[in-house]
């Protein structure tokens, strides 16, 4: 078969484009290519690598002409660190970029070219915002080293910095780089599952300023527990808990069952506005506390409570936003999958006082018809679903019982506008889309949308 360009074919091409994942994208007499760290209105030099049927994908050899939204990447190992792809655009137009893809997918899946798109909420700092690190370990060449998985590979790329993690995450991981091999432990070979220290991991709550640190180990047994202990101390007196998680298994889930304390508490404690939560070494919990923030808030301001409704939020997690949602509602009923998310939202309803709050482990799309079988009548149902998106069942509940009022959280456009299509097709219509960026430098977009029951639909 022959295509527009072959394979192993030097040429240049005008980038047009930025796909969802943040590759840009060229056509060669209508046959996209697809190659990473290029920009829209960039000249550049390409080396084709493979051509399938539908599309090609190339490797950029020179930039002839860059993009006046070209920076330059202020970390070391991008873009083969694969953690981030965008920092070559500058963060002023990452949320144009942004903004743009989901105006997109509200054109092409919703059909709803109308519908207005917001600009993006983003940061006023978009670094060292992520609040959780999960930092893997191995040995190469007899020396240590640790950073992150280059994408699609379980292969780390060396660094002592991520300029999106917090500073203790960099500091910590620094050190027991250099400490690991005096101290006589050994890094774990995922191909032989031999070796000991498999990851750590550091949480910081921000507002707070308490940090845990978890080692996750091959074995229970961990004779340098105590040194261990004793150098994070000395690096990090702010740390307020040191758990080990023993993960035994031949598996890259990267935590296993069994949690031991081996200094301070088992939780840190966090604040959403003026919300208190603790969080366990396993328990969910949203990455960018200051995005948090003013994803919650949207989510309220759309969901205009005057203190006489009954709310539902679906895929509570461990009833953040419910928890948020308590304080101006007559009653939140909270369902999730994970009971152990469950058994977390009901004791952080507790911590903070709130009596007005419901929540049941199950599958959402099985909960909530039981709950209007029962006689429950809701107002206002919230739905944060993760990225595939509400379940059919779910859907057809909803244009079952109509509540009037739907917030619709989102970490995945493609799937909003597939069910915002689905709901207006049953009589609802979605007002607007409020795009937050969670994940600055990163190619993903959050959304909150809001729609309302305009009308009911003739079967
Ligand atoms: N709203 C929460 C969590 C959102 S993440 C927050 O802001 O923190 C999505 C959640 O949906 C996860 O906690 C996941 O466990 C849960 N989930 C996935 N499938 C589900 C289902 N079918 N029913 C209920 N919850 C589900």
């Amino acid at each position: 078969m022959s295509f527009a360009v072959n394979k192993n074919e030097k040429i240049r091409v005008t980038i047009e484009d930025l796909t969802h994942d943040g590759a840009g994208v060229a056509k060669v007499e209508g046959y996209p290519l697809f190659i990473q760290g290029t920009l829209p209105g960039e000249t550049v030099d390409i080396h084709v690598l493979k051509t399938l049927k539908k599309y090609g994908f190339a490797k950029l050899l020179n930039i002839v002409e860059p993009s006046s939204s070209r920076v330059t990447p202020p970390c070391h190992v991008f873009p083969t660190c694969g953690g981030c792809q965008l920092q070559h655009l500058s963060y002023e137009s990452q949320l144009i970029q942004k903004r743009k893809s989901v105006r997109d997918v509200m054109d092409r899946i919703a059909k709803l070219p109308d519908v207005p798109v917001h600009e993006v909420k983003g940061m006023d700092d978009p670094w060292r915002y992520r609040n959780k690190s999960q930092i893997p370990f191995d040995t190469e060449n007899d020396r240590v080293i640790t950073g992150f998985y280059k994408a699609r590979t379980h292969h780390i790329v060396d660094t002592d910095v991520c300029l999106i993690q917090t500073k203790e995450a960099d500091e910590l991981m620094t050190m027991l780089k250099y400490k690991l091999q005096q101290l006589g432990i050994e890094t774990y070979d995922e191909h032989t599952h031999k070796g000991m220290l498999r990851h750590l991991i550091v949480r910081k709550a921000r507002q707070t300023g308490q940090v845990m640190v978890v080692l996750v180990t091959r074995h229970r047994k961990f004779p340098q527990k105590d040194a261990v202990v004793e150098l994070i101390q000395q690096q990090l007196p702010n740390v307020t808990s040191i758990m080990q998680n023993v993960n035994t298994a031949n598996t890259n889930v990267i935590m296993g069952n069994e949690m031991i304390t081996l200094y301070g508490a088992d939780v840190i404690i966090d604040r959403i506005g003026d919300t208190e939560f603790e969080i366990s070494a396993r328990s969910f919990y949203q990455i960018n506390p200051v995005q948090t923030e003013v994803l919650y808030q949207q989510a309220l301001d759309y969901a205009n409570l005057t203190g006489n409704e009954t709310v539902v939020d679906a895929y509570c997690g461990i009833g953040t936003i419910s928890l948020f949602l308590a304080k101006q509602a007559k009653e939140v009923y909270g369902v999730e999958i994970v009971p152990q998310a469950i058994e977390d939202a009901k004791r952080n309803a507790e911590l903070n006082n709130i009596t007005n709050t419901r929540f049941e482990a199950g599958p959402a799309e099985e909960i909530i018809p039981k709950w209007y079988a029962q006689g429950k009548q809701f107002d206002v149902l919230v739905v944060d679903p993760p990225r595939k998106g509400c379940d059919e069942k779910l859907l057809e509940t909803i244009l079952t019982y109509k509540p009037k009022k739907i917030v619709y959280v989102s970490c995945n456009p493609g799937t909003l506008a597939r069910d915002l299509r689905i709901l207006e097709d049953g009589g609802y219509r979605t007002k607007e889309v409020q795009p937050v960026d969670m994940f600055p430098h990163s190619s993903h977009v959050e959304c909150v949308a809001w729609l309302e029951l305009t009308y009911v639909a003739q079967q």
